[in-house]
């Protein structure tokens, strides 16, 4: 580590004037490099650094550490006073190892040359062989009246003990002083990553150069450096996320849609049909619909309502707005119990109308998933719903006019993008060739003279995005800038709201009386098990061991099924229609139930270690209730109240106070901040590693301004927003 600069501080030496050391051309490659290419990783590391999201070099560099250590004074032993924070530097006299119980206690004599102290490390037995006598040691910790508690140690430059240390998200499989090792020998590669700004640029905003910047966000001299180097690294992350965002702006400005025209006689029985009066909000989303799709722009929408606000019809009538014009739907949702819950309520309301719908995900059988595309393929289908299988390059639509994507944050942009790319005959002229375009399988010398003449104008669907994810109004426009926005702020009046308690473990038996009294009164219910992280495998066990424990017991007189990812599809789907027909009166679910699930009669929903779900997680399985005109119950058990860390207790009492999806976006904010806002699981886009969605607004605005002013893309600028637009990993998105 002979390139990483010596923090102020360490035995009064002042660090070096001159950064960088003299060196040859970036190479950009290296930084692609997995980690065990790294001196002292193995394998075994490798995958626990995985876990952490750290496979290459480049991501290690991007690793921001969530705070840094303050600063503390370096004290000569004599000189210590209980409980004040500070380092000391001295040598190993004498150490030696103890055990208490499971606990390994490594005692070591530190001298300096005004006393002694014995300094004590907990279970990290590995140190024995390196804090032999006669070692210099730098401590951070504090002094109390059994010696000195070490907090961090650094036999050789001041990384850990440092002021301003950085404090990095870390595991028990990965420790802090591990990934700090790992930062400092990545930092050797800062200069490999382009510096992709504008020289100009820089000069006039006072940018420090993005090596520099790495450099201060890992070994910073002091907190306000390291902020100077955030903030350059958030600014061309919000740059190249504006870059991108206009240039798919501009693309589908060469692009056409079909004109629907007006609504006709299909739209006027399906009104008919529908058991309830349109709220105001969904006429009005309505009425933006239908100005969108009576143009020759492609419709790029978002339309944004709490869980239960009644979306789903609205993305109906855009459907049945294609089929009326004799051309095809399709409805994406990411996951395919969501797909199959839409498929259900779709279908049994295109029945009546006389619309034939198909199902068409990735678990369907070969043969079934053959008729279904073939079915698509000639227009005899005019509605498909699925999941992101319906984006796959085997799958041709024969005139597909209207595309809504359900809870479209969870997908990739990419795929939000060739489902845009997919007109009747899009795929050969888009800018770009993408792999998974939406009807992009049609070889073109199998066309005759018309349709030739067709693809030399690019055609693409109208696309209705719909999310239920409250999305604060700046990430709004950081992240779907490209997208008009249409809200269902009102739910259907008749709808009660949700009445949230929150009870302990010790105390859930009463919660279980209450589900008793509700089911007898020929109500339904969801009871919620956690998603274990490790394996969805895992999740199912707990789940079915729970719904077999259930039965046996507090539900003993009625009838339970159990819902899990690990379900065959058409298990799953039966299940599904089962309990909607009243065939079950509980279903104990892992999260799968998460959204789409919609069964009206079911009011009570008990979710159980609700402090290990995440607020959104929350609000999105309290919606599966209180979706009819009964009143609906959500019971949150916990463990017991002091066991909670301060943020699970601000997630559960948020939960009781409101049932505003707005109001809990905010305070998830506060008790997560921005940047992870979407979650890693929920991130449309690679989350935001740097910026900071409130605190960062005029930073926004600057990175808007540049993006405007940079307007084409060309060298390492486009490579980033490649890189920042690439498509998720369609696995990670079930
Ligand atoms: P979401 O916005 O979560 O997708 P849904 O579209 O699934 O919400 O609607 C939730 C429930 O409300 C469904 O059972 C639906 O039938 C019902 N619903 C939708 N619109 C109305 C309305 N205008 N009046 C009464 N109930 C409605
Ligand atoms: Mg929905």
């Amino acid at each position: 580590m002979t390139a990483t600069r010596l923090p102020a501080g360490f035995s009064g030496v002042d660090p070096p004037a001159v950064w960088p050391p003299t060196r040859g051309r970036p190479r950009p490659e290296a930084l692609e490099r997995a980690l065990d290419s790294l001196p002292g990783v193995g394998v075994s590391l490798r995958g626990k650094l995985a876990k952490l999201g750290l496979r290459t070099i480049r991501d290690l560099l991007e690793y921001r550490p969530f705070r840094y250590e303050p600063a503390a004074p370096v004290r000569r032993i004599a000189d210590l006073v209980p409980d004040e924070e500070v380092i000391v530097v001295g040598e190993v006299l004498d150490i030696s190892e103890r055990r208490r119980g499971r606990l390994k206690i490594l005692k070591a004599k530190i001298g300096d040359d005004s006393a002694q102290i014995s300094a004590t490390w907990f279970n990290q037995p590995w140190l024995m062989t390196q804090l032999r006598p006669g070692t210099r040691v730098r401590l951070r910790g504090k002094a109390d009246r059994y010696g000195f508690g070490v907090r961090s140690h650094d036999l050789g430059d001041a990384i850990a003990t440092a002021d301003f240390a950085p404090v990095y998200p870390a595991t028990e499989d990965v420790p802090q002083k591990r990934i700090r090792d790992l930062a400092g020998a990545a930092l050797e590669h800062a200069r490999d990553l382009p510096d992709p700004l504008p020289a100009e640029l820089k000069v006039r905003e006072g940018l420090p150069l993005r090596a520099d910047a790495l450099h201060a966000l890992h070994r910073p001299r002091t907190e306000a450096e390291a902020e100077e180097g955030r903030r350059r690294l958030a600014l061309d992350e919000l740059l190249v996320l504006q870059l991108g965002i206009a240039r798919r702006v501009r693309e589908r400005e060469g692009t056409l849609a079909p004109a629907l025209g007006e609504p006709g006689e299909l739209i006027a029985r399906y009104r008919a049909a529908l058991p309830f009066e349109l709220t105001p909000d969904q006429e009005s989303a309505i009425r933006e619909l239908d100005v969108d799709l009576a143009r020759t722009v492609p419709m790029q929408r978002l339309l944004q309502g709490d869980v239960g606000s009644g979306k789903t019809v609205v993305a109906l009538y855009a459907l049945l707005r294609a089929v009326e014009a004799g051309r095809q739907g399709a409805l994406m949702a990411p996951t395919e119990t969501l797909a199959e819950q839409h498929f259900l309520t779709v279908e049994e309301l295109c029945r009546d109308l006389g619309v034939p719908v198909v199902l068409l995900t990735s678990a369907l059988p070969a043969k079934q998933h053959a008729t279904a595309r073939a079915q698509i393929a000639s227009g005899e289908v005019q509605i498909a719903v699925g999941t992101h299988a319906l984006i796959q390059r085997e799958v041709d639509f024969a005139d597909l006019a209207v595309a809504v994507v359900d809870e479209q944050h969870r997908f990739g942009v990419e795929q939000r993008q060739a489902l845009t790319e997919g007109g009747p005959r899009a795929g050969v002229s888009a800018s770009r060739a993408k792999p998974a375009t939406l009807l992009s399988g049609i070889a073109s010398d199998a066309l005759g003279v018309e349709q030739r003449r067709a693809l030399t104008e690019s055609r693409s669907p109208h696309v209705l995005h719909m999310t239920a994810t409250p999305i604060p109004r700046t990430l709004a426009l950081t992240v779907y800038g490209d997208l008009a926005v249409t809200e269902i702020a009102n739910p259907p009046a008749s709808r009660k709201p949700i009445v949230t308690s929150w009870v302990t473990e010790e105390r859930s038996s009463a919660a279980y009386q209450r589900l008793q009294r509700v089911l007898r009164e020929g109500r339904q219910a969801y009871v919620v098990c956690p998603l274990i992280e490790e394996s969805e495998t895992s999740s199912a066990r707990a789940a079915e061991q729970e719904a077999e424990r259930l039965r046996r017991a507090e539900l003993r007189d009625f009838r339970v099924g159990c819902l899990h990812g690990k379900l065959r599809p058409a298990d799953r789907r039966e299940l599904m229609a089962r309990f909607k027909v009243r065939e079950l009166d509980v279903l104990v679910a892992t999260t799968v139930i998460e959204v789409g699930v919609d069964v009206p009669n079911a009011t009570v929903m008990i979710v159980q270690e609700a402090d290990r779900f995440g607020l959104a997680q929350l609000h999105q399985l309290r919606g599966r209730v209180g979706r009819g005109a009964e009143q609906s119950f959500c019971l949150l058990v916990s463990r017991a109240k002091g066991e909670l860390t301060d943020a699970a207790r601000e997630r559960l009492e948020a939960m009781v106070r409101t049932t505003d999806g707005f109001e809990l976006a905010e305070v998830d904010l506060e008790i997560r901040g921005g940047g992870q806002l979407l979650g890693t699981r929920q991130a449309g886009l690679s989350d935001l590693k740097f910026a900071k969605l409130r605190a960062d607004r005029p930073l926004l605005e600057r990175a808007r301004a540049a993006a405007r002013e940079l307007g084409d893309l060309a060298g390492p600028l486009a490579d980033e927003v490649d890189a920042m637009f690439a498509a998720t990993d369609p696995a990670t998105l079930a």
